[in-house]
């Protein structure tokens, strides 16, 4: 994520959902769909248990869950900009990993109507921001098993618990809609094991009225003239597939009036961006870098980690920008034709190997993600633009201008996620490695980084013990300094 005017301070808000074990009785709340006992499957599940209702994350334990991994989301949505609801299904495919007589997924609103577990309807319950599912039959460990949910309602942002920011499902003044989802607000618009330690390819179907457009992660299945896509009703169903793994917070729908940008690298990658009609142009100008930027990352970071990549760009977003994958979402009101937005391209791009390839294990590690995304902006500029000065001078001045103000990074707090001192300080930490262990290792450090974590997960030990492996340094005191000192760093 990339934020404008970063140095506003909010509130801590506490997590309602913490310690909260009663079921719900609110409007969410949905009866059990069938009259299976939930009694009657526990008896005959010999030594299974209920998942976990969370993965133990330092910061929001309870988000995710445990007891199995999911290994495909294949959602399908229908969506009118004149009404606020929508109708969803998500088929959910994934394999236990202990022997299950009931199960947890994160659902923050909506309403529920019906849960089958291998075309078996399922006894299910909501509690606070979990669904709680009683397989007919208990799962074994090892097994595969889907799960459909069907869900319909009008989405809700979340309560933005971790950050100033309000994640999850927004629909604008006119009916445009965009999702906006990290850390915890995927659980806002389709039922998830919502945590990055969990990720899993993704099939998104969205079927709006023929005339809008759909954006969403990896490629365009659905050919947007085809009309056999448009059904009795004109709704036009647009199919998206990501057939990477994704987290949760990275999943991602923009429905308006777009048009569609399609460009090619000169390493091959397709971009594709969907810009309103109204600023099709000064968009267009906006994010011309973005080819060059993939092909000078792919030179200094790795193998771009997706086949495409590409923008949607969306009439709200108060703010700033996200690195949804493969698609990022930027706010029109940075988008002047200036590039006044460079910095913000060249952020969200590299979060596709640092973030989104490359995922923290812990929200308490977000360092890793917006460290390096930052620090991607002082070596795009440094290469595009070395009449403004190198990565020295773009650290200098940060220090000059920000250094009293960065707090150490290690532990940021739950509420600080995207903190001033998690992008700068972080940058920071990286240019002083950097300086340590000169250009070679450094650069080496983060191909391996990438490689040997893509498409995983990541933590700053690993980080750490990377960068030991790589330099063959000792290099404790370093990072010991720069993440958990209270004081900024002397050098
Ligand atoms: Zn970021």
């Amino acid at each position: 994520m990339a934020a404008l005017g970063l140095a506003v301070v909010i509130a801590a808000c506490v997590p309602p959902w913490q310690d909260d074990t009663e079921d719900s009785t609110t409007s969410n709340s949905v009866a059990p769909a069938t009259t299976t006992a939930p009694a009657a499957a526990a008896d005959t599940a010999g030594e299974a248990t209920a998942g976990a209702d969370g993965v133990g994350d330092s910061y929001f334990p309870d988000l995710g869950n445990g007891g199995y991994d999911v290994t495909h989301y294949n959602l399908s949505l229908r969506y009118d900009p004149a009404d606020p609801d929508l109708t969803g299904q998500a088929v959910i495919e994934a394999e236990a990993t202990a022997d299950l007589d009931q199960l947890n997924l994160d659902l923050d609103g909506l309403t529920v109507t019906a849960v089958t577990v291998d075309g078996s309807p399922a006894v299910f319950s909501r509690r606070d921001k979990e669904l709680v599912i009683v397989p007919a039959q208990p799962l074994d460990q090892d097994q595969t098993f889907t799960v459909a949910v069907d869900y319909e309602g009008t989405p809700v942002t979340s309560d933005g618990a971790a950050s100033p920011y309000t994640p999850g499902w927004f629909r604008t003044e006119d009916g445009a809609v965009y999702v906006m989802a990290e850390p915890d607000g995927a659980r806002t618009w389709f039922p998830a094991n919502d945590h990055p330690l969990d990720k899993a390819t993704f099939t998104i179907r969205v079927a709006v009225p023929d005339g809008l457009e759909v954006a969403s992660n990896g490629r365009l299945e659905s050919d947007p003239d085809d009309p056999s896509q448009i059904d009795a009703d004109g709704y036009r169903t647009w199919q998206w597939e990501m057939d990477e793994p994704m987290t949760t917070y990275l999943a991602t729908v923009a429905i308006g009036d777009y048009r569609i940008e399609r460009t090619v690298t000169e390493g091959g990658i397709v971009i594709r961006n969907f810009f309103p009609p109204d600023s099709y142009d000064l968009a267009v100008s906006d994010f011309a870098p973005t080819a060059d930027m993939l092909d000078y990352f792919t030179e200094i970071f790795g193998p771009y980690p997706f086949d495409e990549y590409g923008v949607v760009t969306v009439p709200e977003f108060i703010g700033g920008a996200l690195e949804t994958q493969t698609m990022s979402v930027f706010g029109m009101e940075a988008i002047d034709g200036q590039g006044s937005i460079e910095s913000i391209v060249a952020h969200e791009l590299a979060h596709q190997w640092f973030g989104n390839s490359v995922s923290p294990a812990d929200w308490r590690d977000i360092w890793l993600n917006e460290g390096f995304a930052t620090y991607a902006e002082w070596l795009w500029a440094a290469h595009r633009h070395p009449d403004r000065g190198d990565a020295d001078a773009l650290a200098q001045s940060t220090i000059n201008e920000l250094g009293e103000f960065l707090g150490p990074i290690g532990d940021p707090g739950a509420d600080n996620l995207f903190g001033l001192e998690v992008y700068f300080r972080g940058a920071l930490t990286l240019h002083s490695l950097r300086a340590e262990l000169g250009d070679d290792d450094f650069f080496e450090l983060l191909r391996t980084w990438a490689q040997d974590n893509r498409y995983g997960n990541g933590t700053t030990a690993d980080f750490v013990a990377t960068a030991e492996d790589v330099s063959g340094r000792d290099l404790e005191n370093l990072f010991e300094e720069w993440l958990n000192k209270p004081t900024f760093p002397e050098s």
